[in-house]
């Protein structure tokens, strides 16, 4: 059967070629009459495949051994918690950048842990249509925490921020995790939920800074200490031992695609299909962010109505693009461009766009 162009929000489509090796060994991977599902967590075989997994993160954001990476479970929401326990030193505030729903989602965790924080930039007065240019930090921050890409609205940070030396800049990269170069040893954490644009739901990915790690508070709960879990090489329990193995895929397609800035041309031609289609149509898609702070992962858009909006998303599902519908909580159109969503995907959106236009103009 043919593949549906997808453009889900996440969990979101794979690379065909990590679909089909994923198949081919599904049953018996590598001819050792078992799947990956069904091998212990501490046989060498799973060691091998969970050590090359790590290492395809640090050489693909080319770190070295001042960091670490861990697979944790509990998704990117889970740091939003994990993070302020580990790292929301006493005397000191959290500073976060406000840019929508996810970073209110970390707020939320922080009132509920008692933490005391400082909203240093927001762009809730322009309903999350904007990366804020600039922030006031507070006095004494424990770390600086930003969102650098906004799943729901389609807003991106083209750069990775300045932040006064000393103070750790931490960052929830869920929706736009290696598509693209960026300055990494800038940040002091990194975490992404992988169903984005790195493997199916079930972890999230984290890197961490050795020296901010021991730092880490010490005598959390088992399950929410950084430590502890690097210590034991993300296997203080069982891990996400199948999703570890989908991410390590994807990342060798990432290797095989020629590295971060291969993947960030081709996310770029992509997203030129359908922003040009909007920015071509006279007012008809009307884009809902400001145009240098668009996203190359969601593209979101409003059609002139509801009535039209919904037209739309059905007529494009009957011509095999699905996932178009905007997040519950804004409403209208968003097309998701992650990494694996293959360039004729995009194309075949932008002139789907042009006929609609032209028929319901
Ligand atoms: C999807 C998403 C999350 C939540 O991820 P889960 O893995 O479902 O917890 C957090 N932050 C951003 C930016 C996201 O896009």
């Amino acid at each position: 059967m043919e593949r549906v162009h997808n453009f889900n929000a996440g969990p979101a489509v794979l690379p065909e070629e990590v679909m089909r090796e994923a198949q081919a060994d599904f049953f018996s991977y590598k001819g050792m009459g078992l799947s990956v599902m069904e091998m212990s967590h501490r046989s060498k075989e799973y060691q091998a495949i969970i050590d090359e997994t790590y290492a395809a993160v640090k050489r693909i954001y080319g770190l070295g051994d001042d960091y670490e990476v861990l697979f944790l479970q509990g998704g990117a929401s889970m740091q939003f918690l994990m993070v302020p326990m580990n790292f929301a030193f006493e005397g000191k505030e959290v500073n976060i950048i406000h840019t929508g729903v996810w970073s209110k989602k970390a707020i939320d965790e922080m009132k509920k842990l008692g933490k005391p924080y400082h909203v240093a930039a927001s762009s809730e007065d322009r309903k999350f249509s904007y990366i804020p240019k600039g922030f006031e930090l507070s006095d004494n921050p424990s770390y600086l925490h930003i969102t650098t890409n906004n799943t729901i609205y389609g807003t991106e940070w083209k750069t990775d921020p300045d932040v006064p030396a000393g103070i750790p800049l931490i960052a929830d990269m869920s929706s736009n995790f290696m598509s693209k170069p960026i300055d990494a040893q800038r940040y002091s954490l990194i975490y992404a939920g992988a169903q984005k644009n790195v493997g199916p739901s079930g972890t999230a990915v984290v890197i961490i800074k050795k020296d901010l790690l021991e730092q880490a508070i010490p005598g959390l709960p088992s399950m929410l200490d950084y430590q502890l879990m690097a210590k034991n090489g993300s296997m203080y329990n069982t891990p996400a031992t199948f999703t570890i193995y989908m991410i390590g895929l994807v990342l060798k397609w990432v290797e095989d695609f020629g590295g971060l800035e291969k993947v960030e041309q081709n996310n770029i031609a992509k997203a030129k299909y359908i922003y040009d289609a909007i920015d071509s149509s006279g007012g008809y898609y009307r884009g809902t962010v400001d145009a240098e702070d668009r996203s190359l992962m969601n593209i979101t858009f409003r059609l002139p109505s509801e009535e039209l909006e919904a037209k739309f998303i059905a007529e494009a599902a009957r011509n095999g693009m699905i996932g178009l519908k905007g997040h519950r909580s804004v409403g209208g159109c968003r097309a998701s461009t992650y990494n694996s969503l293959p360039l004729p995907a995009a194309h075949a959106l932008g002139e789907f766009m042009r006929n609609f236009q032209q028929q319901n103009g």
